[in-house]
């Protein structure tokens, strides 16, 4: 729905000097306002990373780190105590260090077994993402006074909430749709809105990337009026218009159930280009819809999806538009079956309020666990405090972290448990949260349809973009691990480059300086970003299952396994409610 203030801009080589600038290409952008990082400090972590030290170690964040620590938790999700200034956060190479040395068989050439703390807990959970932070209120609610300590790999508590507080104010929602979640919403008094089924955004950037020119242009209202708008070719404008207003029943003759299954074979750009024979125009200008929901873009995003997110082309099928498919996936079946309420301080206000309920815990950040074991009745955890490993003892332990770095903690987890895990191959997403110097004469969601940053919001004097480096075109899984490749790859300064280039694309018609009018970027890199849900065509087992994540998080003696890639959805009810079904599996005796 387009915005009273939102107006239509073509906007055309903006100031000469933003031209043919990519993410890879630094060295074509003017200067002027850039960041010196070249001084950012080397911690012992890298050097598990593979990084020579120098001699600018870095100070590792106390062992017990304070939450009040920059970024860190404020309650009101104020932005004032969040912002950090500028640089890269999320899952920096100190934070990845000591995972990947595990991963790459480095970590124990170089470290000694664990030195034990001499602690005792009941639980240790290793995460402090809103799924492991939630495990430990949870326990704390069934056993009050249960010492519980939370350790993670990063100096900040959180996981991808990170970072959410500095964001406008529509991307700071999560859809809480599980009874797990939602119960723990209201106990903690976190303030609701009721949340549309879908998001929508108030225009499309058809960028020069994807038709050589920069074509802003309001999404709703009449399909024909912003269709003539685009700078696409005249039969794919016709074949876009009818595919919105007028689409045939494509499979003449098949029941409802047979198109359906047709539907779940197919990703919607094969879809648009096979079975539709669009324009190849419709496909590229439609290619980024589910970008930002779901971290691909429509060639690997399945057409039964596409027709369960109300994308254009399906009309004519005649499929019921009351109940999802079989085939959905579990995310879009639920935006049908349960109301959605979205937190009015994100979800970082939801681990805030948790944290500040439970002032027992202990809570160790830059801590990144290297070693999990059962143990007699209970389990013994190893930790790598930026010195060496040390170990301490608990009753049950709570894997509340990503999937893929388990079968290196814990290494006599069953074979078929191990391959499961490492099925979970997360997608890779890039954020930037930026502060301008003033408002905007245009604010609203914009979609880009080729350009590095997928979707960006300006609002007020902030901005925020967000990036989808997975390779579609290889399918999710392989497109993750190859997008991650290339991200790992990208520089900060090449990220704040194409930050620059794209918000002067942007809002440069309405006299936006790009080297001037910006005065702080802050890119939150996370390599492994959304857990990665089962979706047709890429997963034939779903929806009759047998999952990998049944076999991936199985408990293990005293272990049990949360995080959401344990359900495995990109969502932090998911997350939320994994965590009480751990909890639920250690205490149950
Ligand atoms: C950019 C972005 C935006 C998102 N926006 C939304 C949104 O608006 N709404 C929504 O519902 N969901 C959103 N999500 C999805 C998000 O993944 C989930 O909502 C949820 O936050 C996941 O929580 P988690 O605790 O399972 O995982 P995480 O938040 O990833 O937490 C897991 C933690 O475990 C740590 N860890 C990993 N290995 C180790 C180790 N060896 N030792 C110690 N610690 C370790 C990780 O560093 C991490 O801090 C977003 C995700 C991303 C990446």
């Amino acid at each position: 729905m387009a915005k009273g203030n939102f107006r239509y801009q073509v906007v055309q080589n903006v100031a000469g000097l933003l031209r043919g600038m990519t993410p890879h290409s630094p060295g074509t952008f003017d200067d002027r306002g850039m960041s010196d990082f070249t001084g950012l400090p080397i911690s012992r972590r890298d050097f598990f990373d593979g990084v020579a030290m120098t001699a600018g170690v870095a100070a590792m964040a106390s062992p017990d780190a304070a939450l009040a620590a920059d970024g860190a938790l404020a309650a009101d999700g104020s932005p004032a105590a969040g912002w950090s200034g500028a640089g890269v956060r999320g899952d920096t190479a100190q934070a990845l260090g000591v995972p990947h040395a595990l991963r790459d068989g480095r970590f124990w050439a170089h470290a000694e077994p664990g030195t034990p703390t001499g602690e005792e807990y009941d639980l240790v959970v290793v995460g402090g993402g809103v799924s492991g932070v939630s495990a430990a209120y949870e326990w704390l609610r069934r056993v009050p006074g249960a010492r519980v300590l939370v350790l993670d790999n990063h100096d900040e508590l959180g996981g991808h909430t990170r970072g959410e507080e500095l964001r406008p104010g529509g991307w700071t929602g999560a859809a809480i749709r599980t009874p797990e979640a939602r119960a723990l919403v209201d106990e903690l008094g976190v303030p609701t809105r009721t949340a549309a089924r879908t998001e929508s955004y108030d225009g499309v950037m058809c960028d020069r990337e994807s038709f050589g020119i920069d074509a802003l242009v309001p999404q709703g209202g009449d399909v024909a009026a912003w269709a003539a708008r685009l700078p696409i070719a005249e039969q794919a404008r016709r074949d876009l218009v009818r595919l919105h207003t007028d689409p045939p029943d494509w499979f003449p003759g098949l029941s409802h159930a047979e198109k359906e299954e047709r539907l779940a074979g197919l990703t919607y750009s094969a879809f648009l280009l096979e079975v539709c024979r669009a324009h190849p125009d419709v496909e590229r200008f439609c290619r980024t819809m589910p970008s930002a929901a779901w971290g691909y873009g429509t060639q690997a995003f399945g057409a039964i999806d596409a027709w369960g997110s109300s994308y254009p082309g399906f009309g004519g099928l005649g499929l019921d538009p009351g109940k999802p498919s079989r085939f959905n996936s579990p995310t879009v079946k639920q935006e049908w079956e349960r109301p959605a309420y979205r937190l009015a301080g994100g979800v970082r206000s939801l681990v805030a309020r948790m944290a500040e309920r439970m002032p027992g815990a202990r809570w160790r950040l830059s801590s990144p666990v290297v070693s999990v074991r059962n143990d007699g009745p209970g389990v013994v955890v190893g930790y790598f405090d930026g010195h060496a490993v040390r170990t301490v003892r608990a009753g049950a332990a709570i894997l509340a972290c990503w999937h893929m770095v388990i079968p290196y903690l814990v290494p006599d987890l069953p074979e078929d448990q191990r391959a499961a895990l490492r099925q979970a191959v997360k997608m890779p997403l890039v954020e930037a949260v930026v502060r301008l110097r003033g408002p905007q004469e245009w604010r609203g969601r914009a979609r880009w349809t080729g350009a590095y940053w997928t979707a960006t919001e300006v609002d007020g004097s902030r901005a925020h973009l967000l990036a989808a480096p997975c390779l579609s075109e290889l399918g999710p899984a392989a497109g993750a691990a190859a997008g991650r490749r290339a991200l790992i790859r990208t520089p900060y300064a090449a990220l704040e480059h194409s930050v620059r280039d794209q918000l002067g694309r942007l809002l440069g018609a309405g006299g936006f300086d790009p080297a001037g009018d910006i005065e702080a970027i802050t890119v939150y890199r996370w390599g492994h970003g959304y857990a990665p849900e089962y979706c047709r065509p890429w997963h034939p087992f779903h929806p009759d299952g047998p999952t990998p994540a049944e076999t991936a998080r199985r408990r293990f003696g005293r272990i049990a396994i949360a995080g959401s890639d344990s359900v495995p959805a990109a969502r932090a009810d998911a997350a939320i409610s994994s965590a009480h079904r751990a909890v639920a599996e250690l205490t149950a005796g």
